[in-house]
């Protein structure tokens, strides 16, 4: 059995998951405002914890690795860089439980998942994106993850695709995960309807209520163009397969996924395009995929 983690900036979610990729058992946290304070300790924390529980619940199984998906590119060796300093996720739960640690960019977690045993098995040379609070990636080639150089790479939320436009986090502006993420998006509607922390149910229902329903069909057009110029640029420059859409995009998919295709055909007309998918995992390809980690 393996343990696969998944780190998100409100969430973690743990799973005890068998030889044949099955979620036995699954944790989940909601972070507390104090513990995002702390938050790389709170996960060591947190993760420990959890863990020690596990193996107390369930005292004939044996662990043989534990993967963690954390979002953020700036890993390198089971280390995470932030704010110019370091901190060794991987060595601080090794040490723990003597077992191997490895520590990787959530997307590329989520993207493993989905290439072993998702929507992208049949494909060799195919492109994982997952759209959430961010835009994140995952390049397979012959089989094989890409890894860049030195971190995680394929950071294709941070590709500019608007001059001067919205200022990122990262420092830059004018960011694809500015526009075609779902937090993005969520904030269209929210900022249409004059309301705060949308939940993902309430704004389906809103949606499918269709209410106010020109205004809100204009937002889904300019998110949906934003999405397609960022999958044509992949397209162009990876010429994949194909290319499997996750994170929590995959709710709204009957939405968003026809015109996003239609824009494809339009730009690359006369052309084979690559096969447009949409996750099968959900929001469980995260704790599969880091179970699935064989190396830093
Ligand atoms: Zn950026």
């Amino acid at each position: 059995m393996n343990i696969g983690i998944d780190i998100g900036g409100s969430h973690i979610a743990l799973g005890l998951i068998n030889e044949e990729n099955k979620i036995i058992l699954k944790k989940e946290h909601n972070w507390e405002k104090e513990e995002k304070n702390d938050f790389l300790n709170s996960i060591v924390k947190y993760c420990i914890n959890a863990i020690k529980e596990i193996k107390n619940e369930n005292k004939n199984i044996t662990i043989q690795k534990i993967g963690i998906g954390y979002p953020s590119a700036n890993i390198l060796n089971g280390v995470i860089y932030i704010n110019g300093m370091e901190f060794n996720l991987a060595e601080r739960i090794s040490n723990e439980f003597n077992i191997p640690v490895y520590l990787k960019n959530d997307v590329k977690c989520s993207g493993l998942c989905e290439k072993r045993i998702g929507n992208l098995k049949d494909y060799d040379n195919c492109f994982f994106i997952a759209f959430g609070t961010g835009v994140g990636g995952a390049y397979f080639y012959k089989n094989q993850l890409v890894k860049p150089n030195k971190y995680q790479g394929f950071e294709i939320g941070h590709m500019v695709i608007e001059v001067d436009g919205k200022q990122c986090n990262c420092g830059r502006k004018g960011c694809y995960e500015q526009y075609a993420s779902m937090k993005a998006f969520r904030s269209k509607i929210e900022e249409l309807l004059g309301i705060e922390k949308l939940t993902s149910d309430k704004m389906f229902e809103i949606i499918e209520s269709k209410e106010k329903q020109d205004e809100v069909n204009k937002i889904i057009d300019e998110y949906t163009n934003y999405v397609s110029i960022g999958i044509c640029n992949i397209i162009r420059l990876f010429e994949p397969d194909s290319i499997c859409m996750g994170g929590s995009f995959t709710y709204y998919a009957p939405i968003f996924m026809e015109k996003i295709k239609e824009n494809i055909k339009h730009t690359f007309e006369g052309r084979t395009i690559p096969d447009i998918l949409v996750a099968k995992y959900e929001n469980d390809a995260g704790i599969i995929g880091a179970s699935m980690l064989e190396s830093n």
